[in-house]
């Protein structure tokens, strides 16, 4: 699964952070997701609750920030954030590129 292979990376990442700040416990993730990302982020708490299971992020809280969608039309420069349709609304071309949305990060940790 896609969630799981993301969600080891981001533990990696916060136990590493956590252990350079010498923290006893991770209390909150702030994770930034993108309203176009593939990432299901109940899958992404599923998996966090078995592998952090015995660490020091163990029943940390994720908090998932959505990030809207924004295209940009490659052929009248148009910006916008698509409602549903993601075709360009000023001149209806199809020829877009994803601009913002499609990201999935961790943005920071809160530690006790
Ligand atoms: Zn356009």
């Amino acid at each position: 699964m896609h969630e799981l292979s993301v969600t080891e990376s981001i533990l990696e990442i916060v136990l590493r952070h956590a252990q350079e700040s010498k923290a006893r416990r991770v209390v909150n993730l702030h994770l930034v997701i993108g309203q176009l990302s593939s990432i299901v982020d109940d899958s992404v708490q599923f998996y966090w609750d078995i592998i952090s299971k015995d660490t020091l992020a163990e029943g940390a809280i994720l908090q998932f920030q959505r990030i809207p969608a924004r295209m940009a039309c490659q052929e009248c420069g148009e910006e916008y954030s698509p409602q549903g349709d993601l075709a360009c609304p000023a001149c209806h071309s199809t020829r877009v590129r994803v601009v913002a949305g499609n990201e999935f990060r961790l943005d920071s940790i809160d530690v006790d």
